[in-house]
């Protein structure tokens, strides 16, 4: 089974995903937690690239360096998990591209998600779980963590808006692989509706 989490910066994927991690190892699964970009030693320096390089990078060559990052990860730590038989618990996945690289900067959508495909030999998530929160209370939330606050105040906020449209976008689109998640309330109400909305698939 193949779970991604999804969402801008700051609505809690993170935490959730620990949560989550933790219940469905109770039941008796065995879970990889991973993310992108970053999820294996390759992906690690090219999320050095993508995040912290000087100067701009093109955006199609940043959708590159995303799509680089998911091909060797899907190749060598997610699909050899779901082979097992094992849970992959993605922090995530092919929507962050369409919402950022796609609806973000201005690329093609559709491009951005066959661009992906193609890196991934087709696969998608069995489930995605968007955690969803307006943009001013997701930087409220970093806030406290300086810099991601940083980063996410180089952004102007109209991009984070741009982006969460694109998300929920996406979620009408695919209503059988998505769960929505309204993420402005109380960390274990959200863990708690995730846990159920999930139980009859685990
Ligand atoms: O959630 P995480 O800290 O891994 O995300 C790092 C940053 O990378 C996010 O703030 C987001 O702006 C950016 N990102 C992106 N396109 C992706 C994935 C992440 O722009 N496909």
């Amino acid at each position: 089974l193949f779970i991604t989490l999804e969402g801008g910066d700051g609505v809690g994927k993170s935490t959730q995903a620990a949560l989550l991690e933790e219940w469905l190892t109770g039941r008796g699964r065995t879970v990889v937690r991973t993310r992108e970009p970053g999820g294996t030693d390759a992906g690690v320096e090219i999320r050095e690239i993508v995040l912290h390089h000087r100067g701009d990078i093109a955006p199609r060559a940043e959708a590159l360096l995303y799509a680089a990052d998911r091909a060797h990860h899907v190749a060598t730590v997610v699909r050899p998990a779901l082979a097992r038989g094992e849970i992959v618990l993605q922090d995530r996945y092919i929507d962050s591209s369409v919402a950022y690289q796609g609806a973000g900067r201005v690329l093609d959508a559709g491009q951005i998600r066959d661009l992906s495909l193609w890196a991934t030999e087709g696969l998608l998530p069995d489930v995605t779980i968007l955690l969803d929160l307006d943009e001013h209370s997701a930087r409220a939330r970093l806030d406290t963590s300086r810099t991601r606050y940083d980063r996410l105040e180089a952004e102007r906020s109209e991009f984070h808006a741009r982006v969460r449209a694109a998300f929920l976008r996406l979620a009408e689109e695919e209503p059988e692989r998505f769960l929505v998640v309204d993420a402005a309330r109380p960390v274990d109400e959200i863990a708690a509706e995730i846990r159920d909305r999930l139980a009859d698939r685990v």
